[in-house]
């Protein structure tokens, strides 16, 4: 599972409307991508730094993930994700491992990619994605 680099930070916003220009000015460059992930109950903001993507996160729904992570923490880092040659294949090498998986099979994640969640408790405390194209 050996991951090539941090694929992108996910960061849980309030608002797209009032993040992104924010973080355009902050990282001199633009949003490149806009996206609803319905099944995530969040809207995301792309942007990209050398070969690593920050993630923005929106919530469309205050009982999605996002909204429950900003009703219980507020804003900020929300999980780190690394991206490996197979997301589905890295799942199951953590699962071995006897990691916690919060995703036993990858889904579609924002941009097409192939995506896995590990649960935060086996993971010292960070929410971890892994990703593939
Ligand atoms: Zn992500």
């Amino acid at each position: 599972m050996k991951p090539s680099h941090i694929e992108h930070l996910g960061i849980a916003v309030k608002s797209l409307t009032e993040s992104i220009p924010y973080y355009e000015k902050l990282l001199g460059t633009q949003c490149y991508n806009v996206e609803e992930v319905k099944d995530q109950h969040v809207k995301t903001a792309f942007f990209l730094i050398g070969q690593t993507k920050i993630e923005l996160l929106e919530s469309t729904d205050p009982e999605g993930p996002i909204g429950k992570f900003i009703e219980k923490k507020g804003e900020g880092i929300h999980h780190i994700a690394f991206a490996v040659e197979n997301a589905i294949d890295a799942l199951t090498e953590a699962g071995t491992m006897g990691l916690s998986l919060i995703d036993k099979v990858a889904r579609k994640g924002a941009e097409g990619m192939n995506i896995g969640f590990l649960h935060p408790k086996s993971t010292h405390g960070v929410l971890i994605e892994f990703c593939s194209k």
